[in-house]
């Protein structure tokens, strides 16, 4: 132990995680808080961290409103239809009003952004999208950040936060460790703003073996947006509402472009459009929302996953017809050249020239994120202006523990933020946490010693596991006292495949499923005391998978509680195979007791801001 040296660090804003939502909050903390300590804290090195790490080809979340392209009505309504009626309407319309200007920052920045030469106007790709040079993108939003911050630390892994001893269920803190230097970091904070990302790797992927590592989300991004406030407490929202990405094989490479401005399009193996075969079916199972336009994400990959039951595949998008216009084939392949070169190159090794050959399409294994084209996180409060009472105490992007907030991933309930409406977003929740202080809620805040010692103590015991059980290794990495990161990410990977919903079954479970699944999650967890690293590198792959099984158990929990199958196409529960509306026309918000560890869940209205407001104008 003692050869961990301990930093201690006091400061007003602490920011978990430096990617879109991170830099987005460092930086709007500094405008609001000219005085404050803002502290920004990244595993990686923000420049290059996060689902944008390696570039992105266009922006996903951009109104136009001073084009009078879109309004933050319209968001609202595109998010509902695509998560079949289940979003925070106060959420979504406070990103949508202020993410423009995001955008427009992004611009002044030196993002390169394509104009239309018509118009002068943002190159838009479809209704949402415009499209960027985007290699860039990240580097640009961490320069923000780092002039913004009093300090940025990079490779510090943040595993545990700090609680106020003071006040019950207040914020205080969080610690880490440098996963260089092996040192211990204490962040004692008036306000913490959780920005870590989402959960890939906790489903099993299709990749194992050679190819593990190869996932359409990052497989950097564990789960900490979701693991840190559970651990202390904090309701979590739509859990359950796991995304699968329909992509391009072997390689993930996005389709957005493709369909949207290469206007390609989906066949089954004998060129038939197979999604109008599917439409009785799923009618069936979930009534009109199938006639919803445009149709919601998870039944497009509903008729998909049927289709390939059926042995109707491989599915395939037609390229050969667009890639003969020599600028949309351009297009096509720039699109992978700043976001997913690797698309590229699976193409190049499989033979696949586009312009001649309909390359395959695949279903993912699940993910778990708050900011796409799903809403799992964190139960917050909404902007003063717009959240009615259940949906407000106090401060904006606020969890319910008091001082701590979230944005970006770590969000639930708001989906289709994308980048730029998660810089967005953690621009609202820094605002909100500079607020929080100068209203003096963070007065005396108590983190004693031994809250930080005993959390020293536990970061460092795999490294301590491991040097006394390798003496009892019987081969390769055979143990009867130990088992490694990845022995553990194996496990908890196939639990979540077989038993919640993964590929393995055709994302198919029911409540005997998760029964079993959340009984061998507990075994797991029971076993993670024995996780042995033998490097630093090995103890963040530790920490990484203490913060997935968490994220699971909270995934399994609210997946058996909502009796309904409410997104078919992201996964199935058999025993309860339609879409209930009179029953489950609501949001699953859940709390584990950090004390017992135990669950307990409830259901919360959803309510339909948007049209309800124009519903009493018209009155
Ligand atoms: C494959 C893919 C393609 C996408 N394509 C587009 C697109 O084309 N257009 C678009 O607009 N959006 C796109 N998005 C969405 C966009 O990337 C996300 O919405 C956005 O990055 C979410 O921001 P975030 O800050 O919540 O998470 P991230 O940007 O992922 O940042 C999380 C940060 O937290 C850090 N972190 C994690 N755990 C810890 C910890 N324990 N301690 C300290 N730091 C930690 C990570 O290293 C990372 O830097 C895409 C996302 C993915 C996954």
């Amino acid at each position: 132990m003692a050869s961990h040296k301990t930093h201690y660090e006091d400061c007003d804003v602490l920011v978990v995680g430096g990617g879109m939502a991170g830099t987005g909050a460092t930086f709007e903390a500094r405008h609001w808080g000219r005085d404050l300590k803002i502290i920004c804290v990244e595993k990686a090195n923000i420049d290059r961290s996060g689902a944008v790490a390696q570039g992105l080809y266009a922006i996903n979340c951009y109104m136009g409103m001073q084009w009078g392209e879109n309004q933050p009505e319209d968001h609202v309504r595109y998010a509902r239809n695509d998560l079949m009626g289940m979003v925070r309407e106060d959420l979504g319309y406070d990103m949508a009003r202020h993410v423009d200007s995001t955008v427009h920052m992004f611009d002044e920045w030196g993002l390169p952004m394509m104009k239309n030469e018509k118009t002068g106007r943002y190159l838009r790709e479809g209704k949402w999208q415009i499209m960027i040079h985007g290699e860039s993108y990240k580097p640009i939003v961490a320069e923000a950040a780092k002039k913004s911050a009093d300090k940025i630390y990079n490779r510090i892994m943040i595993t545990h936060l700090l609680m106020d001893e003071e006040k019950e269920n207040r914020i205080g803190g969080a610690v880490g460790f440098n996963m260089r230097t092996g040192d211990f970091h204490v962040f004692r904070a008036k306000t913490v703003i959780v920005a870590a990302g989402g959960a890939s790797h906790i489903f099993k992927p299709r990749a194992v073996g050679e190819g593990m590592g190869r996932t359409w989300y990052a497989p950097w991004s564990n789960g900490s947006a979701y693991a840190l406030p559970i651990a202390v407490g904090a309701k979590m929202t739509q859990m359950e509402n796991r995304i699968v990405l329909c992509r391009f094989k072997d390689g993930y490479g996005p389709v957005g472009a493709y369909f949207l401005h290469l206007k390609t399009y989906t066949q089954n193996a004998n060129g038939e459009n197979y999604e109008k075969k599917w439409y009785n079916q799923t009618k069936e199972l979930v009534g009109d929302y199938i006639d919803h336009h445009p149709t919601p994400t998870c039944l497009r990959n509903h008729a998909f996953i049927q289709e390939t039951i059926a042995g109707g595949g491989p599915i395939q998008m037609v390229t050969t017809e667009a890639f003969q216009d020599p600028h949309l084939e351009t297009v096509g392949w720039e699109n992978f050249l700043g976001m997913t070169v690797g698309q590229a190159v699976v193409w190049a090794s499989q033979n696949i020239d586009p312009k001649y050959t309909n390359p395959e399409l695949t279903t993912s294994e699940p993910y778990v994120m708050g900011s796409h084209a799903t809403c799992s996180g964190a139960w917050v409060s909404g902007p003063e202006d717009l959240s009615p009472p259940e949906y407000f105490w106090g401060y904006n992007r606020m969890l319910t523990v008091d001082g701590l907030f979230g944005a970006g991933d770590t969000v639930g309930g708001s989906a289709h933020k994308f980048s730029s409406g998660s810089f967005t977003e953690g621009r609202l929740a820094a605002k909100a946490a500079v607020k929080y202080i100068q209203d003096q809620k963070a007065e005396d805040i108590k983190v004693t010693d031994k809250q930080c010692d005993d959390f020293k103590k536990a970061i460092f015991k795999p490294l301590e596991t491991y040097q006394v059980a390798q003496n009892e290794i019987t081969g390769g990495t055979v143990s009867p006292s130990y088992i490694s990161p990845i022995q553990g990410l194996q496990r908890l990977q196939r639990i979540m495949d077989e038993y919640v919903g993964g590929i393995a079954t055709n994302y198919m479970t029911n409540g005997n499923m998760l029964k079993r699944g959340l009984e061998l999650l507990a075994w797991l967890e029971e076993d993670l005391e024995k996780v042995g690293a033998e490097d630093l590198h090995q103890l963040m792959r530790a920490w990484e998978l203490k913060h997935r099984a968490l994220t699971s158990q909270c995934v399994t929990e609210h997946t058996m509680f909502r009796e309904e199958t409410r997104w078919p196409g992201y996964y199935y529960r058999g025993d309860h195979m339609k879409l209930d509306d009179d029953n489950w026309h609501c949001l699953t918000v859940s709390r584990r007791d950090p004390k017992t560890g135990k669950f307990s869940l409830e259901k919360v209205p959803v309510y339909h801001i948007v049209d309800e407001n124009e519903k009493k104008k018209a009155s």
